[in-house]
């Protein structure tokens, strides 16, 4: 039995991971889950996985939480309690699907600890990327990546020697927006943007998609979880969502991986890595797809794509500003406080005012991170 726990497992990711778990419970055991806030869902699964630990990060949630358990499960409190469930010793993974920077101090709690992770946070190799990997290298852990295109990467290089990968495409959807014009984008309203044509998300990685920061946040993360050059990373706009990633090998072959646009494939692989399972998901039925098609990313239009690939370039905690400074972005986009287009403009200036540190420890890392989400928001 593989002992997981989840940190998030009341969001999209979380819940989706505990839909595949309910189905093989012979094969899985949940030993710890944690939430933000939403102690309602979280007290279902607890009667339902009965976990040895959980956590709430909210205070006055988990007092309320407390006073509803019967079971013997045991409530920590507060964001520490995170970092206190990834650190169980001997579990078999730490599946990390919290939403924010919360989610890189976790991963290095689980790596250091010698804990594998299934990786499902951005913050974590966005802004921690170099770190994140060294600590994996030095505990002997590993890192298993949730992201469609990152699972789709994985999975394309079982067998592979590095030497023999010339680069990957990662395909991006294009979001609801492909093929507007700056112009068009200035109209958009938050409902439009959070119609997503092929996948069901949370909010802010909805957002992303149709700034293109997702494929932007992606290419970073691709860069640093199997060491390639930024010159090895092409993105190709793929709006039907089937391919969801590529690798070309030096021989000029390239192997893809295909399916439908649902995330429990990629979460059942990260679980399981390297073995599969069957999944609930339905086969992919080529005679009904017909055909699939490619544009190029406009980088002009869709700025936000360029601004990830310059942060990742200069390096040192530009990325950290890049990732803090959209956050905020979206956030008051979505509050209706700016436009869609002034999204990139304020990740622009964010990038522009920051001289950046090279080679952060944590402590850069959560400062910088700190102070542009003060400046800004
Ligand atoms: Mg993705």
């Amino acid at each position: 039995m593989k002992k997981i726990a989840i940190l998030g497992s009341t969001g999209s990711i979380g819940t989706q991971a505990l839909d595949i778990i309910e189905r093989n419970r012979s094969y899985f055991k949940i030993e710890a889950l944690s939430a933000h806030n939403n102690i309602e869902l979280l007290k279902e699964q607890i009667d339902k996985f009965k976990p040895r630990v959980v956590t709430v990060v909210d205070k006055e949630k988990a007092e309320i939480l407390k006073s509803k358990i019967s079971s013997k499960t045991q409530i920590l409190v507060g964001p520490g309690g995170l970092k206190e469930i990834a650190s169980i010793k001997n579990l078999d993974m730490v599946l990390v699907a919290v939403v924010g920077i919360a989610g890189l101090e976790a991963t290095i709690a689980a790596l250091s600890t010698g804990n594998d992770v299934a990786l499902a946070n951005k913050e974590t190799l966005v802004a921690g990327g170099q770190l994140v990997m060294n600590t994996a290298k030095v505990h002997g852990s590993s890192i298993i990546p949730v992201d469609s295109e990152h699972s789709a990467i994985l999975q394309c290089i079982q067998g592979a020697r590095k030497k023999d990968i010339k680069g990957i495409v990662l395909t991006a959807s294009g979001g609801p927006f492909r093929g507007y014009t700056r112009e068009d984008l200035e109209k958009v309203t938050v409902e439009d943007a959070l119609k997503h044509p092929n996948w069901v998300m949370g909010q802010k990685i909805t957002i992303d998609s149709a700034t293109l920061m997702n494929k932007g946040l992606e290419l970073i993360e691709a860069k640093w979880l199997f060491d390639l050059d930024i010159e090895q990373i092409k993105v190709v706009i793929h709006p039907e969502s089937i391919i969801h990633s590529m690798v070309e090998f030096i021989d000029n072959s390239v192997l893809a991986q295909l399916g439908l646009a649902d995330m429990r494939i990629p979460i059942l692989y990260a679980l399981t890595y390297p073995e599969r399972m069957p999944s609930p998901v339905e086969s992919l039925d080529l005679l009904k797809l017909k055909k699939l098609s490619f544009e190029e990313a406009d980088l002009e239009t869709f700025s936000c794509l360029k601004l990830a690939i310059n942060a990742i370039e200069i390096g040192g905690t530009m990325p950290v500003v890049l990732n803090a400074a959209n956050e905020i972005a979206v956030k008051k986009f979505l509050d209706r406080k700016i436009g869609f287009n002034e999204i990139a403009s304020l990740v622009k200036e964010a990038m522009k005012n920051h001289k950046p540190i090279n080679e952060p420890v944590l402590e850069d890392i959560l400062r910088v991170d700190q102070a542009i989400r003060k400046q800004y928001s």
